[in-house]
């Protein structure tokens, strides 16, 4: 080694140990605990897939799970075949399909995002659930089929030590307020714009 590598090595340890004391010294500050409310929005591919990351970490724990999922995939997805399959303890609902994108049918659109919410609702008011996702419910607030209002107060007075997921792009200035933590995952290119087709495993 020589001396210019040397000097490197000193630089780098004596910033890693400055890096390790801020980050010490912030983990002896964070003293609450309980559950986090967690957005994960933008428009960039990550939010459902993150959102199962952390279904995926619950159960490890063998904590309680429950997923709720406000639309419909076009296709059946990974994450729905193995919940279904393998993990009967997860309280697992999904839209249906009284959704389209078309709203030709409003009234039948509402009505399934009411009945999915009706779901949902419970699992919110129900401490034993140690993590709630609620995939895609943005949508159901952009287009004003589930009442905001109605779903912030869910949110903030869900049992103190459960954590919630709520996935999708969008998503209020109110909706972000009431939220921990809060993810923009950004569009910096997609496969699919490149003309690749949907991928098992990776995209659905
Ligand atoms: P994922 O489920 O892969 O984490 P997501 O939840 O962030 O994606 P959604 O808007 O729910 O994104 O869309 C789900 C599907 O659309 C996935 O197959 C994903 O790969 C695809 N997708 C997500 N973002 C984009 C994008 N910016 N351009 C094209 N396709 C996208
Ligand atoms: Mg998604």
């Amino acid at each position: 080694m020589n001396d210019n590598d040397e000097l490197k090595n000193q630089k780098h340890k004596s910033a890693m140990e400055k890096q390790k004391a801020k980050v010490d010294a912030r983990i002896e500050q964070a003293s609450a605990e309980r559950g986090v409310a967690v957005l994960l929005t933008g428009n960039g591919k990550g939010k459902s897939s993150s959102a199962f990351g952390m279904v995926l970490r619950a159960l490890g724990y063998g904590q309680k799970v429950g997923v709720v999922q406000f639309i419909k995939g076009q296709q059946l997805s990974g994450e729905e075949i193995f919940i279904r399959e393998h993990c009967p303890q997860v309280a697992f609902y999904q839209m249906g399909t009284g959704f389209t994108w078309n709203t030709q049918d409003r009234s039948g659109d509402i009505a399934a995002a009411e009945k999915t919410w009706a779901f949902a609702e419970p699992l919110l008011q129900d401490p034993s659930f140690d993590l709630v996702v609620l995939d895609e419910i943005t949508y159901m607030l952009a287009y004003g089929y589930l009442d905001e209002a109605k779903v912030i107060d869910a949110l903030a007075n869900r049992p103190r030590e459960q954590s919630v997921v709520v996935t999708g792009r969008g998503g209020g200035t109110a909706l972000r307020e009431v939220m921990d933590t809060v993810s923009e995952i950004k569009d910096i290119k997609h496969a699919f714009a490149a003309g690749i087709k949907a991928r098992k495993g990776v995209d659905y």
